[in-house]
């Protein structure tokens, strides 16, 4: 056996990240690639969207998270497909790299079920680039509004239609309402406030479909409390660069955000072997794949069962745990040992509303409101994003909290697409 194994790692989110931090310092060559050169904190993608926070304070370069760690290589490239016998993986500029062990945490992407047109329409929230989208559609469509003197002219541009109403859709139709509501409106002297209409659209009879239902219907009552129209049991039919057509209803708005549904990365698709409907590969008790025993896959990519039987959902802590499950495993199989199969701790569900709103779920303690938000707030803030900039992120936070003002509402874009200056925030 060689004396350092050669373990690639590739997609640098949390899943990816957790398994190489655990393990650098050890006796292993680690190589992370990924087709970004940042390490991006999703769960906070909405507070860009809605101009409270700069991308720089949610995203960190992946190279500098491991400046420090001879062990670790970081290679930015797409990984396209997977040679399972060779033990190689094929980057898309035609290089490879070989591997002992393979680590794939490339996360999953929008899933418009089969509607691809619908995507320059209506962007999902997954990337920078996407919340830079939405955020720049939000701020014209206030620019356009405030040039109409009719308020039937104007209606389309105050209009917002988020479709799914799962935690993303229902942070984002919360923070719309708050920046429709209070923040932003009083810098144009033509809009009123109760011109906004914000819809969240979904296809089931619940918002937070999966949470407990009492905190669900919590969740659909402070919405409506905020202005916010939740159209439950109302599949999308069509999305079209003018609006959003329903069963029985046009919404006519630019502002559309997809929020309805992920599938797993396609690049599972190169590994030959069983996905679940999501594209999800089956993965078995150590997390590897059936027919090879050092290829794992971890994150929103794999389907792993819970105790029920159910498989887990896709949330960053799910993703940690399996990381640091699997740099424990390589540890110990280099040195002769055994290891427990993965099993997941599920420390609860929370989901942000709006300010001083959230619901949580700790452990069977349902609670809501303040409370719920603020632990909301801490858990984001302090312990996920581990980012040096994460004090001045919680002084910008306060400062919102406090004045109700939001931050970056910078327009980059010229109107021929063209970016204003390099600075993206
Ligand atoms: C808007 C939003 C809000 C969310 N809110 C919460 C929340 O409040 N709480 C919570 O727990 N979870 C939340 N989540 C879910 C959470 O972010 C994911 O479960 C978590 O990111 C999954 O981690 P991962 O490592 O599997 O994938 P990711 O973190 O998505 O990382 C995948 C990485 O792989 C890279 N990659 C992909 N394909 C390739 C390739 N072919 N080659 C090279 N690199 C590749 C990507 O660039 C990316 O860096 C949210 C997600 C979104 C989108």
């Amino acid at each position: 056996m060689k004396n350092r194994p050669e373990i690639v790692i590739v997609g640098g989110g949390f899943g990816g990240i957790s398994a190489a931090k655990a393990l650098r310092k050890t006796n292993c060559n680690i190589t992370l690639v990924d087709k970004r050169n940042h390490h991006l904190f999703q769960p906070l993608l909405y507070q860009v969207a809605t101009a409270a926070l700069s991308p720089g304070d949610i995203a960190v370069p992946i190279r500098a998270i491991f400046g420090d760690d001879k062990n670790v290589r970081t290679v930015l490239g797409e990984v396209v497909s997977i040679d399972k016998t060779n033990k190689r993986i094929h980057i898309s500029d035609d290089s490879s790299i070989d591997f002992d062990y393979l680590i794939l945490a490339p996360g999953a992407i929008y899933n418009y079920f089969g509607n691809e047109r619908w995507k320059s329409h209506a962007p999902g929230l997954k990337t920078l680039k996407n919340a830079l989208s939405v955020r720049e559609r939000i701020l014209i469509s206030l620019e356009e509004a405030d040039k109409l003197d009719d308020p039937q002219d104007r209606k389309k541009y105050l209009t917002y239609a988020v479709i799914g109403a799962g935690p993303t859709g229902v942070e984002m139709a919360g923070a719309i309402a708050e920046i429709a509501k209070r923040n932003m409106m009083r810098d144009f002297r033509n809009i009123e406030i109760e011109e906004t209409e914000i819809f969240l659209i979904e296809a089931a009879e619940n918002v937070l479909n999966g949470y407990p239902e009492d905190l669900s219907n919590k969740a659909k009552s402070d919405l409506e409390e905020m202005g916010v129209k939740v159209l439950l049991n109302n599949p999308v039919k069509s999305i079209r660069e003018d609006g959003v057509e329903l069963e029985n209803s046009f919404i006519e708005t630019p502002n559309i955000i997809w929020a309805a549904g992920v599938k797993a990365s396609p690049l599972l698709g190169s590994l030959d072997c069983n996905l679940d409907k999501m594209g999800r590969a089956f993965v078995e008790e150590y997390l590897n794949i059936p027919d090879h025993d050092s290829i794992f896959v971890i994150g929103d990519a794999a389907h792993v069962k819970d105790e029920d039987g159910q498989p887990l959902p896709a949330l960053a802590p799910v993703a940690l745990q399996q990381g640091k499950y699997l740099a424990k495993l390589i540890k110990k199989r280099e040195s002769g040992k055994k290891t427990s199969s993965f099993k997941y701790v599920d420390k609860g569900t929370m989901a942000t509303i709006g300010r001083a709103k959230a619901v949580a779920d700790i452990r069977g303690l349902k609670f809501s409101g303040f409370l719920a938000w603020m632990l909301w707030s801490v858990i984001h803030i302090f312990f996920l994003i581990g980012f040096r900039n994460r004090f001045r992120v919680f002084a910008e936070w306060m400062w919102h909290y406090l004045t109700f003002k939001r931050g970056v509402r910078l327009i980059t874009n010229e109107p021929d697409g063209s970016q204003t200056d390099s600075d993206d925030s």
